[in-house]
């Protein structure tokens, strides 16, 4: 039996609508088959703590 990652995949973020998010299906293997056991799932940004949002910058054209 023994634990494997399958292939990553890249998306949008749920959270901060950026297409920085990705994840990845973790897979079991044993002897009856492969078994998908759980989906890891992340977001450079969001969940990059040393690497914060900026502020959103709002630009007002013509003030
Ligand atoms: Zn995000």
């Amino acid at each position: 039996m023994s634990l494997h990652a399958g292939h990553l995949q890249s998306g949008w973020c749920p959270a901060c609508k950026a297409y920085t998010y990705v994840s990845c299906a973790l897979l079991l293997l044993t002897e009856q088959g492969v078994a998908t056991i759980g989906e890891l799932g992340w977001c450079e940004i969001c969940d990059d703590p040393d690497d914060p949002l900026p502020p959103r910058r709002i630009d007002r054209a013509g003030s």
